[in-house]
């Protein structure tokens, strides 16, 4: 259950900047979650509650959640496809070899007042 550490760091980091804002309460946070990086969306949400119960600042704000797809450019035909879908293979050639374009990343995208 990682999803409860790099949840508690985001919801520090939109605390600390809502505090440098001079802001007392958080409307929503988007969270951008790539595909690749194995957390559950699921487990974010169920977390989310517990990690800012004490946080009168979150009283009340809204998780968004926005998960990016994990792409990959085919260094051997140039194809693009989806990692998961195709467990990591080029669907065209076969080939592993391969550029991640995106769905690694895990951020805070967004804060909302
Ligand atoms: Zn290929």
């Amino acid at each position: 259950m990682h999803e409860i550490g790099v949840l508690t760091k985001a919801v520090d980091l939109v605390e600390s900047v809502a505090k440098d804002n001079g802001l007392d309460h958080v409307g929503y946070i988007t969270l951008e979650i790539g595909e690749l990086t194995g957390y559950v969306p699921l487990f974010f949400e169920k977390y989310f509650p517990v990690v800012t119960e004490d946080r009168p600042i979150f009283n009340g704000t809204e998780l968004r959640i926005q998960t990016v797809r994990g792409q990959a450019l085919c260094r051997d035909c140039q194809s693009l496809y989806n990692v998961m879908k195709q467990e990591g293979r080029c669907p065209k050639c076969g080939s592993r070899e391969k550029k991640i374009l995106g769905g690694q990343q895990f951020l805070v995208k967004d804060i909302g007042y």
